[in-house]
């Protein structure tokens, strides 16, 4: 059982990050997240919404090591993601974008393609192959579908691949960034179901952008609402979900008119 005075997976502590706009005259820095704190519990699946430009995309780069904050601190497993380099210090996580077609190399097989966290490992040809191919199984997919270009796979398919390339690294967690929202609603469903399924049989912990709360009632545990760069509510108990968005819609509506 877990300790209840470990650090949680996951803390980001009063993180801050600024874009530069404008031309070189009237360059001026525009603040996308401001001062914002969340934590991910092991096992857990954390909703993150808000409406398009809230920052939830910038929040995700930050959360998995793409994007180092201006200011604050995220930690995973109580190590500091960013330590004095550039980038991340390590790589605990996967990350599942809305755009999996750009997401993987065109000219890859599905197997290359599942592969390639793969390599790094000490695996032999023999072994990776298998793996490959339980993890196809896992997310519903025939072996048939192994030599395939993603040009040969529905978008359905192409993003199961995708979720298979992520979970094969064994990561700490997994960021999912509006990954079922360009899908069809009966494949997004499928897809939350193979989420649902994958939690329960993995025990994986879950980031997942939306901006649909169908989305995030299928599929989490409790959700955070941003807005303008920060968080402005946590919500665990999900029954409330709906009442609190529509708040949160009438606030943003009231605010543009
Ligand atoms: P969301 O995912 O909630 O739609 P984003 O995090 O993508 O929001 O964007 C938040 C704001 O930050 C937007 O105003 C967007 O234009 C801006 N932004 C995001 N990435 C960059 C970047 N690399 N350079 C400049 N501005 C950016
Ligand atoms: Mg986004």
């Amino acid at each position: 059982m877990r300790n209840p005075s470990s650090p949680p997976l996951l803390r980001a502590s009063d993180i801050h990050v600024a874009f530069r706009r404008g031309g070189l005259l009237h360059r001026r820095q525009h603040p996308v997240l401001q001062g914002l704190s969340m934590t991910l519990e092991e096992g857990c699946c954390l909703g993150i919404v808000g409406e398009s430009g809230s920052g939830k995309s910038t929040l995700g780069r930050v959360l998995v090591g793409l994007l180092r904050p201006d200011r604050g601190e995220v930690a995973v497993d109580g190590k500091n993601l960013y330590g004095t380099g550039r980038g991340a210090s390590f790589h605990p996580c996967s990350v599942v974008f809305q755009d999996y077609v750009t997401s993987v190399n065109p000219r890859f097989s599905v197997e290359e393609i599942i592969a390639e966290p793969l390599r790094k490992g000490r695996d032999g040809a023999r072994d990776r192959k298998e793996r490959v191919l339980a993890l196809l199984e896992k997310v519903g997919l025939s072996s048939d579908l192994l030599r395939r270009r993603p040009h040969q796979l529905s978008g359905g398919q192409l993003q199961r691949i995708c979720i298979a390339r992520a979970v094969a690294s064994r990561p700490r967690f997994i960021l999912l960034d509006e990954a079922t929202s360009s899908l069809d609603v009966s494949v997004q469903v499928q897809v939350m179901d193979l989420l649902a399924e994958l939690r329960r049989d993995e025990g994986l912990s879950l980031l997942f952008i939306t901006h649909d709360l169908t989305a995030v009632t299928y599929l989490c545990d409790a959700v955070l609402f941003m807005n303008d760069g920060r968080i402005v509510e946590r919500v665990d108990d999900l029954s409330r979900l709906h009442a609190v968005g529509d708040i949160h819609s009438r606030r943003l509506l009231d605010a543009a008119t």
